[in-house]
């Protein structure tokens, strides 16, 4: 910091003490001002820690909260009026919506605005080239930022040199087109109509700002590309990989459209992205999606679940709702392990309830066009989103006869139970050529008051169907009989792990 002032020009005090100590900044006022009252502080200061060169062109944005004053990072949103100056072979791409460019003698000038209060402004930067693709379904235009070279730490990888940047860009934007037309769709309009796709230098690290998303580069690479680089070894990378466009890309509207209130709340910022990474890979966009559907909840189901050296999984950490108070010496990864995954489970098990055998997902999609609705001007909370899905539930969730889902919230946000099921069936031919089904269902680990509803799954020769859903209450084992048209293949319960089950 250099200096402080006011609207007159008059200097104020500030405090900042050395980076390495507290490097926080705090302007004091001569007195408190009146409340309500609109005030102007005039802030210069200067920085060189938030680029560092990446080779090539490249750039690592670091300090992406604190390069810039502001109240509380992601706590409070507004307005931003930004102009950039850059040496003139660089691009700047930052938030909101850019108002025009200029060159002043080797400088680069951008001036760029948010149409919409927001909760951070970010930037990237680099030598970029551009790419525009158009969506004619959602209106939404879309431009993606590329790096011609590959930055000083993967040039020794042989086989991303072959890569062509230009095609790759494609792809990428090809891919974020599809999860923003998918996410609209589902969850409704985003609150601008311009996104900016990114290209940073780190391999498995993505992010979202508000109309700016950040791409790994491996993001870049089709599932070929991606075999030629990883093989099928590493399952946890190429699911990073699968995932990371899609889960960034929603993030548009879980943590920017709708905020969160606190750290409690967290999980539906980032178990909606995971959720919704979930939901992308169930449209086949980037292969088979059986395979690709039922391998990332088997993934997510694990990370919830295994134990790690000192025989503690993440959900025995404690509640979703805890957030980043999971984490612990013992526990060291259960937040990012309990938010992401089972906050995507959360929302999947409310997915799965409200599906209807004629309208599908027509009910889980009203309501989750009511909570981002709900949300345009007040962070969500758990118990705000709970509200909604109260609004929404169908009959057959309303377990406890009071149109409430404390039951639902209690078991899996509130608590930590997870039950295992077992299953088996006969079949007999029944009159008129009907299929009669014997099913004996089993749920147990979980208390007497934990109750479920879990779907079941038929295939006639067409792939997993789903027939009807099973209400289980406490640890028990109920017979079930259903009549089906015709002799299926096999019959299955919870057939696509729709339900997080031990
Ligand atoms: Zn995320």
């Amino acid at each position: 910091m250099t200096r402080v002032s006011d609207e007159q020009g008059q200097d104020l005090y500030f405090i900042q003490e050395s980076r390495k100590e507290d490097g926080s900044f705090y302007a004091i006022l001569p007195q408190a001002p009146p409340l309500g009252k609109e005030r102007t502080i005039n802030v210069e200061y200067a920085g060189d820690k938030v680029l560092e060169e990446a080779g090539e062109g490249s750039f690592y944005v670091g300090a992406r909260t604190s390069w810039y004053p502001n109240l509380n990072g992601f706590g409070e949103h507004v307005l931003f009026d930004l102009t950039f100056k850059v040496p003139k072979r660089y691009t700047v791409i930052s938030v909101g919506k850019l108002q025009a460019e200029s060159i002043e003698r080797d400088l680069a000038v951008s001036h760029w605005v948010t149409p919409t209060a927001v909760a951070v402004a970010g930037f990237n930067y680099g030598e970029y080239k551009k790419l525009d693709i158009p969506d004619e379904i959602t209106g939404y235009k879309i431009s993606g930022y590329y790096l011609t070279e590959l930055p000083s730490n993967l040039r020794n990888r042989p086989a991303l040199r072959s890569l062509a940047p230009h095609a790759m860009t494609k792809y990428a934007l090809e891919q974020t087109r599809a999860q923003l037309q998918l996410c609209n769709f589902y969850f409704g309009k985003l609150p601008y109509d311009e996104i900016h796709i990114t290209e940073q230098p780190d391999f498995n690290f993505g992010q979202s700002w508000p109309n700016l998303i950040y791409l790994p580069i491996s993001a870049y690479t089709d599932s070929t590309q991606r075999w030629l680089l990883f093989g099928s070894i590493n399952d946890k990378f190429t699911g990073f990989v699968q995932e990371v466009t899609p889960h960034e890309v929603s993030h548009q509207w879980w943590g920017h459209a709708v905020g969160w209130a606190s750290y409690h709340d967290q999980w539906l910022s980032e178990g909606f992205a995971e959720f919704s990474a979930g939901l992308f890979l169930q449209q086949g966009v980037a292969g088979d999606w059986r395979k690709d559907y039922l391998d990332f909840w088997e993934r997510l189901r694990k990370r919830i679940l295994e134990k790690n050296d000192y025989g503690v999984a993440p959900n025995d950490a404690g509640p979703l709702w805890m957030g980043r108070r999971l984490g612990s010496p013992r526990t060291e990864n259960a937040y990012q392990n309990v938010t992401y995954p089972k906050g995507a489970y959360v929302l999947q098990m409310l997915r799965s309830m409200m599906y209807d055998p004629n309208e599908k997902d027509k009910p889980f999609i009203a309501m989750m066009h009511d909570f981002v609705e709900n949300h345009r001007d007040r962070p969500a909370s758990t118990e705000s989103f709970k509200a909604i899905a109260e609004k929404h539930m169908t009959k057959l969730m309303d377990l406890d006869k009071n149109s409430r889902l404390d039951w639902f919230f209690d078991e899996w946000v509130y608590g930590t139970q997870v039950p295992k099921y077992h299953f088996e069936y006969q079949l007999a031919g029944g009159d008129s050529g009907n299929v009669k089904l014997h099913m004996t269902i089993a749920q147990s680990q979980v208390d007497d008051h934990f109750s479920m509803l879990v779907p079941v799954y038929a295939d006639f020769g067409k792939g997993m169907i789903r027939i009807g859903q099973i209400g289980l209450a406490g640890n028990t084992t109920r017979n079930v009989d259903f009549t089906l048209p015709s002799q299926p293949k096999k019959v299955a319960l919870n057939a696509y792990k729709e339900i997080l089950e031990r």
